[in-house]
């Protein structure tokens, strides 16, 4: 059977449609239409579209920091009781001020009052903001994905989640990058609290998941592999995703950044996609969650690299060499016209290689 889809309506109820980035007000390039085309694509192609289950915070909780998942949860009615919808007339959270290191040091951190600064405290950048639906967008993604996990657990070979927004900036305790709770580290847990594992989440997204690896960091049991453009030449997100960040602790060796220079194609692309689908193999993996960003597309705007629909085929066929059983989790990609072939060459490259 050809991997199914899990979808949520709900994603929708997440429209945040601007950001700020260096100090202007740009459109958000995350959208509800993003789903509904990839959706509409892969439900035209035969693939069953099953609809996500809700499930109670557990699993969420036992990925991110409960203060950090409250907080997301009120941001916005705090946001409206302090009166900034009319003044200064700003109608998604936004964070001004930012407690970094340099600026608390030597004193601890203490939560402060108001809400612009409060958002400080969570964000990793001004580019993602919090809107009405914001939270209940984001739950539903992390339903959708536990859904596909729990579709695993029933027997499935593979399960398709059509989250959005997508997961993989988010950290522990923070938000950005278009993400606010991490779900294919929840697809991960899922799977780990049923005894399933090791789980290697293999990141094929342009930008590195610095959340998701951030949350496995100190883990042998969840292995973190991606293949992204170098944070280092100047793209998202900047600070971490490097060659040197190997896990610590129990997780040492299990966290494996392979970074390439911006503008490489197929080739080099899938050289790395090898590398860590090696490293999946090589760490004895059980089971395997997909970060599929499409943004890695020479059709998407601002892609960082330049791969083509074949190459996306390609790297569902190595994926789908490993025969584990797999749950995909979307992350980016932009470019309307094509996601939905894209994400479709992706699921149909893996279906091919596992005979379904
Ligand atoms: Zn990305």
């Amino acid at each position: 059977m050809r991997t199914s889809v899990v979808y949520s309506p709900d994603h929708a109820l997440h429209d945040a449609d601007t950001g700020t980035w260096v100090g202007i007000t740009i459109p958000s390039e995350e959208v509800p239409a993003r789903i509904e085309t990839i959706v509409a694509s892969l439900r035209a192609s035969g693939r069953e579209v099953v609809p996500a289950v809700s499930h109670d915070d557990s699993i969420l909780k036992a990925v991110h920091d409960s203060d950090f998942v409250e907080y997301l949860r009120g941001a916005y009615e705090q946001w409206v009781d302090w009166g900034y919808l009319d003044d200064p007339g700003q109608p998604q959270v936004t964070a001004y001020a930012f407690p970094t290191q340099r600026f608390l040091a030597p004193h601890p951190l203490r939560l402060p009052a108001s809400p612009g600064a409060l958002a400080g405290v969570f964000a990793m950048d001004t580019m993602t903001q919090i809107g009405k639906g914001t939270f209940a967008g984001a739950r539903a993604a992390v339903d959708t994905a536990q859904t596909a996990a729990d579709l695993i657990l029933a027997g499935s070979p593979s399960a398709y989640a059509a989250c959005r927004p997508p997961g993989h900036h988010a950290g522990a305790g923070f938000f950005g990058g278009s993400c606010y709770l991490n779900n294919a580290a929840v697809a991960a847990q899922t799977l780990r609290d049923a005894g399933l594992g090791p789980v290697a989440i293999i990141d094929l997204d342009a930008h590195h998941g610095n959340g998701t690896q951030q949350i496995f960091y100190a883990r042998s049991d969840v292995l973190y592999c991606s293949v992204h453009v170098d944070p280092a030449r100047g793209w998202f997100p900047h600070f971490v995703g490097h060659a040197d960040e190997v896990g610590s602790g129990d997780g040492l060796g299990a966290n494996l950044n392979v970074p390439i220079e911006p503008g490489q194609g197929d080739e080099a692309w899938l050289q790395g996609v090898d590398t860590i689908v090696e490293f999946a193999q090589i760490g004895d993996a059980a089971a395997v969650v997909v970060s599929l960003g499409v943004d890695a597309a020479i059709s998407d705007p601002e892609s960082p690299l330049q791969i083509t629909e074949a190459g996306f085929s390609k790297a569902g066929e190595r994926v789908g060499s490993l025969g584990l059983p797999t749950v995909f989790i979307q992350e980016g990609g932009y470019d309307l016209a094509t996601l939905g072939s894209l994400v479709q060459a992706t699921l149909d490259g893996f279906d091919d290689a596992r005979g379904f």
